[in-house]
């Protein structure tokens, strides 16, 4: 074990840390080192506020008014741009709104229908699975769509991009292995064949810098309660490049979509620019519960969460597999920091048991069918000794066997 830092040298790199006091602006349970936050971010006390202020002030007492005296109804737009700032989109391009799921449908069957001489969609066989259950949804909806998968159609996702894809579906990082792709490469290689490309930013919106434009970019979906910390089932976003905005027409054409929806006209008109991904009405209360969120990003500089978070992951494999390394666990995130998110996964035959131990023990990570456990690091709120404290926790329930108590084996609903 010559050449692991120990805990002195590691609480010297959280006194060192320039991200270190943003860990005051989250509310964690004492005893709980959190590395979830890839599945449901923290709490704040910012988004407390937003949340208390919108329900007790602007609702209770405004009422209906508040729909303009507190800017409610422009709230998909303004957080869209507060967002977009952060995932590299100029303003206008970015709408929150819905959920991921009903979002990629949106935009997947308006990109669809922007390529109506092609049939198929490219998407990945290891994707987050409601990316294909929407994109099945999508095919339905159309004749002869065909969907060909990474992983099963052919190994890799370049070799099925021809001229016969109309839309390419991807998520930037793989939410179980952790594996970051290319958004570049990738998008040049679906445009050169005159294909759209779809980026599902669930694993990296807030987790580290994206520049969908400079990347060229067409469209992108997210959540945003994961890195960005917006609450559970905190409404997701839509990126849509602006060049787009005049042809593309998306399926859900509610009057919030609609170019005057207080004109209440019997015929259906779609609004301009970003506006028109829109659907119904917003859910206020989760929309500002995330604008709380959001405000802690101004004082954040994303290159230096993508540093530490580097860091805190590079620790958490060295550490790992040092101590733990006798277990049977393997890393199944890829050991390039270049090429993963912000989460590192192992694999174990016991996976299960062992991440019901941790978490049993206030180690919070979670675990992924079939033999997956995840660790995901939020370097806004998870300092390097909460690592150290985490894998001595991990190294004696393996040590001890304490996992392999018969509660532990007891599926949960949720994972
Ligand atoms: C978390 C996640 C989703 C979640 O979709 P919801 O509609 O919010 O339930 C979708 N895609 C990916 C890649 C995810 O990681």
């Amino acid at each position: 074990m010559t050449g692991i830092p120990d805990l002195a040298t590691i609480e010297a790199m959280d006194a060192a840390d320039p991200l270190r006091s943003l860990r005051d602006r989250f509310v964690l349970p004492e005893g709980v080192i959190y590395l979830d936050g890839n599945s449901l971010g923290a709490a704040s006390h910012a988004a407390f506020d937003e949340l208390r202020k919108a329900a007790s002030e602007e609702w209770a007492y405004n009422l209906i008014r508040a729909w303009n005296t507190a800017g409610w109804f422009d709230m998909p737009l303004e957080l869209g741009d507060q967002l977009g700032r952060l995932i590299g989109a100029a303003s206008g391009q970015t709408v929150v709104c819905d959920t991921t799921s009903i979002n990629i449908y949106k935009v997947l069957h308006a990109a669809m229908a922007m390529r109506p001489d092609r049939p198929v969609i490219v998407a990945e066989g290891d994707s987050f699975p409601t990316d294909l259950y929407m994109a099945e949804g999508v095919a339905s909806t159309r004749k002869n769509t065909v969907l060909r998968l990474a992983g099963v159609d052919a190994p890799t996702i370049e070799e099925l991009i021809d001229e016969n894809v109309a839309v390419v579906l991807v998520n930037h990082v793989n939410y179980k292995s952790g594996e970051l792709r290319d958004m570049t490469a990738l998008t040049r290689i679906a445009h050169d064949a005159g294909a759209l490309i779809v980026w599902d930013l669930c694993h990296t919106a807030g987790a580290m810098p994206v520049e969908l434009d400079k990347a060229n970019a067409d469209f992108a979906v997210g959540c945003t309660y994961k890195y960005l910390n917006g609450g559970p089932g905190s409404p997701a976003f839509i990126y849509a490049a602006e060049r787009h905005h005049a042809d593309v027409q998306q399926p859900l054409s509610g009057w919030w979509s609609h170019a005057r929806p207080f004109a209440f006209e019997q015929a259906y008109a779609a609004g301009t620019g970003i506006r028109r991904f829109l659907c119904g009405t917003q859910p206020v209360l989760s929309m500002r519960t995330l604008k709380g969120a959001l405000d802690i990003w101004k004082d954040v500089d994303m290159a230096a969460v993508r540093t530490k978070s580097i860091a805190l992951a590079d620790l958490f494999i060295e550490l790992v597999e040092a101590k733990c390394g006798i277990y049977g666990l393997t890393l199944e995130s890829n050991r390039n920091s270049a090429r993963r998110g912000s989460q590192i996964s192992f694999m174990h035959e016991h996976g299960y048991q062992i991440m019901r131990a941790l978490i049993e023990r206030g180690v919070i990570g979670d675990f992924r069918a079939p033999s997956t456990i995840r660790f995901g690091f939020t370097p806004l709120y998870v300092g390097y000794a909460d690592v150290w404290h985490a894998v001595e926790v991990l190294a004696d329930i393996l040590r001890s066997g304490a996992w392999k108590d018969a509660r532990f084996a007891v599926k949960e609903a949720v994972t």
